[in-house]
């Protein structure tokens, strides 16, 4: 299997990362590649969000024939090899290797279904904000709203992650103090560095490195805090033996979404204006919009094409119609259903390996953090040797028995509807400050 895999769904993989890193989208008369256009969603000038979303959906006509072959291709490998497996389907595969039990995925499933329309809310006021009626189109879903103008050295940084994780734990604080001091951290973007962020646990060494591409920027201390977060979580699982040091996927973003967590909520409540606070609110609401429904909406498209794959092969113009229906169930009337996206399925590396189901782990994860942390809201110091024995069983114990370390049963909606439920104050306040902003 592994063998014929190199041939197969790496190959098919290969192919989709290659027509989509070589492919060229036409820019106002420019030529650029697909990740520069995709960037200029986050632009501030809306005329060049608009542009730059109808030159990246022209493009995709290019290479969408062959993109379709390596989707239906990989997919039916994983379907193949599951069954060989002994496995009922795909998914129950992943719930395997995941340590998670289907209860607990259906509970979190139905609890975001029951709180969509928190985030729909969300969505509708900002478009309404940016001058749209029919809800937001897909190019503006990632509009900058307020601002924030604050710059930050490296060793402003420091000092501000520390001030605020001192009052969470005195080994956070600590560990970060040491990842700063004695070099953890590549911290500025150079030539033939490789963009993103991420961390990297060193067991035997008892230590964690990082890159980020540092530039100054407030979300760039978000990042640190994020990576730092996983270094965290390192730490807290060194003592065990060395076959006892993974972790699954939904766990995995605990830590570092915890810690997000905490620097947002301490940046909010100390803004210095009203635009900067705006800027956070819409900040973290545009990220979780993206864990609950863009991920809702991917989690009904891979299952779907599961499916169908055993009976038909599906062309591209099926895979955009099996994709704007699931992004219509997800987003329901908060995007323009006119003006949505059809090749997600397309762009999306994660789709190109077989490695299936690479997207309900966010939504875990976020909530399961943001869970935490309301945990911690409510209990203060006495929560953090919870937190830390929890975070320990994350690499020797289910999802679920992990979770039980805090008294949480997984399984149960209650706990998800306490996670979901908690933004419904977030777009409320968000809701405030744009009918104060934006008149
Ligand atoms: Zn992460």
């Amino acid at each position: 299997m592994a063998l014929y895999s190199i041939s197969g769904s790496r190959a098919w993989g290969d192919l989709q990362g290659y027509l989509t890193s070589s492919v060229s989208a036409d820019y106002r008369g420019e030529k650029i590649n697909l990740s520069s256009i995709r960037n200029l969603a986050y632009d501030p000038d809306p005329a060049v969000r608009k542009d730059a979303y109808e030159a990246e959906l022209a493009c995709y006509d290019k290479i969408k024939d062959s993109v379709a072959f390596s989707i239906n291709s990989i997919k039916l490998e994983v379907i193949n090899a599951a069954r060989l497996r002994g496995f009922a389907s795909p998914l129950e595969q992943n719930l395997f290797s995941a340590h998670m039990k289907r209860e607990t995925l259906d509970a979190l499933l139905s609890s975001m279904n029951d709180h969509f329309d928190i985030f729909r809310r969300y969505l509708k006021i900002k478009a309404k904000a940016l001058g749209h009626k029919n809800g937001l189109p897909w190019y503006d879903l990632f509009a900058p709203m307020g601002g924030i103008d604050q710059k930050y050295t490296v060793e402003e940084a420091k000092t501000y992650l520390l001030g605020i994780f001192k009052t969470f734990d005195k080994d956070l604080h600590d560990m970060v103090e040491r990842a700063f001091d004695e070099a953890w951290i590549d911290f500025y973007p150079r030539d033939g560095k490789r963009g993103g962020a991420f961390c990297a646990g060193l067991g035997a060494h008892r230590q964690s490195r990082i890159l980020t591409n540092f530039d100054g920027s407030f979300s760039d201390i978000v990042t640190l805090a994020h990576e730092l977060g996983h270094a965290y979580h390192n730490l807290n699982i060194q003592d065990h033996r060395p076959l006892n040091n993974n972790y699954s996927m939904p766990v995995a973003e605990t830590a570092s979404t915890f810690n997000e967590n905490v620097i947002m909520n301490a940046a909010i409540s100390s803004a210095a204006s009203d635009e900067e606070k705006l800027a956070l609110i819409e900040s973290q609401l545009m990220d979780v919009t993206q864990i609950i429904c863009d991920i809702y909406s991917r989690y009904l498209f891979e299952t779907s094409v599961f499916e169908n794959r055993e009976q038909e092969f599906m062309q591209a113009d099926r895979l955009c119609e099996l994709m704007l229906d699931a992004q219509k169930k997800a987003y329901g009337d908060g995007l323009d259903h006119d003006a949505l996206h059809p090749y997600m399925w397309l762009c999306k590396s994660h789709y190109y390996s077989t490695r299936s189901f690479y997207n309900y782990p966010y939504a875990f994860g976020g909530m399961f953090a943001r869970g935490l942390y309301a945990k911690y809201a409510e209990e203060g110091d006495a929560f953090v040797p919870t937190y830390r024995k929890l975070l320990y069983n994350t690499t020797i114990a289910s999802v679920e028995d992990a979770a039980m370390v805090a008294g949480i049963d997984l399984t149960k909606k209650d706990f998800w509807d306490k996670s979901l439920e908690s933004y419904k104050e977030n777009v409320d306040e968000f809701e405030r400050l744009v009918n104060k902003l934006y008149k």
